[in-house]
């Protein structure tokens, strides 16, 4: 995907499997076998994206890192790939100058530091939602990998950008709050005239929620914000020259919303 001068590239660093109450204990694979395809499951990415502009070069997500969790039939989570992603996009780990994590759940920060708590991305600010960083970081009782934590306890300051607010970081790639699946979840809009593409981290987690706007995500920290900030970043998905994409949508493919009386997603 090409916006202006901007190239976004998709890497997936592993694989998501959901079971249908992944989405809430009301779902079933009923009327949804598109989704759930194999074994009663969906197969989706765990998905990252390389944003470069003219100047700079951005991550926008961190993946699962090479580790699982398996949460048995809900969800599985099994990463390890970005790193050779990144390679075969000629771009080594030391050329990265920011990286983005929507949000701190373990598939969106796995890369972040390695299993001895050193930085994987040398060079890069690391840019987090401060009300996640009060919500992970600094609360013991909820889950992080140990060398997440103590990674981003020890980063260097001068790297660190927690943000509350919507935030320009380059020219063309800006960020917007949009919490309830963490409360410091944010979005990324890449733009260039008046083409945008908005990158959705898990606020929208796939996009059968435009059909189904009662399925959740076991996920959400707030369900209830989370459903409205999804209808919300559906709407803006209705406007002609803007795309949007999430870390977990199906081959990490770009889509949008076409609007009218039925609206339904084109991908
Ligand atoms: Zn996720």
């Amino acid at each position: 995907m090409r916006i202006g001068e901007i190239d976004i590239h998709p890497i997936a660093d592993g694989t998501f499997r959901a079971g249908p109450g992944y989405f809430g204990d009301h779902v079933t694979a009923h009327g949804h076998e598109d989704l759930f395809t194999r074994y009663g499951k969906a197969w989706l990415p765990i998905g990252c994206f390389l944003v470069r502009t003219g100047s700079r070069v951005i991550l926008i997500d961190a993946g699962m890192g090479p580790e699982m969790r398996d949460d048995g039939d809900r969800r599985l989570l099994v990463g390890g790939q970005l790193l050779v992603g990144l390679r075969a996009a000629g771009v080594g780990v030391e050329e990265i100058d920011a990286v983005i994590c929507t949000h701190l759940h373990a598939d969106h920060c796995g890369w972040l530091f390695d299993a001895t708590a050193a930085a994987v991305f040398p060079n890069a600010e690391i840019w987090i939602g401060a009300p996640d960083w009060q919500h992970f970081v600094q609360d013991p009782n909820v889950w992080m990998f140990d060398h997440i934590r103590h990674g981003l306890q020890n980063v260097d300051g001068s790297r660190l950008r927690l943000i509350a607010d919507d935030t320009t970081v380059a020219p063309g790639v800006d960020i917007i709050m949009t919490p309830g699946h963490t409360p410091g979840h944010l979005s990324v809009i890449v733009s260039s005239g008046a083409h945008r593409v908005l990158i959705l981290g898990d606020a929208i987690v796939c996009p059968v929620q435009l059909d189904e706007p009662t399925w959740r995500s076991i996920g959400d920290v707030d369900p209830d914000l989370a459903a409205r900030v999804r209808e919300r970043l559906f709407r803006e998905l209705e406007g002609d020259n803007t795309y949007g994409v999430g870390a977990h949508f199906p081959e990490l493919r770009f889509g949008r919303v076409l609007a009218g009386q039925m609206r339904r997603w084109i991908g």
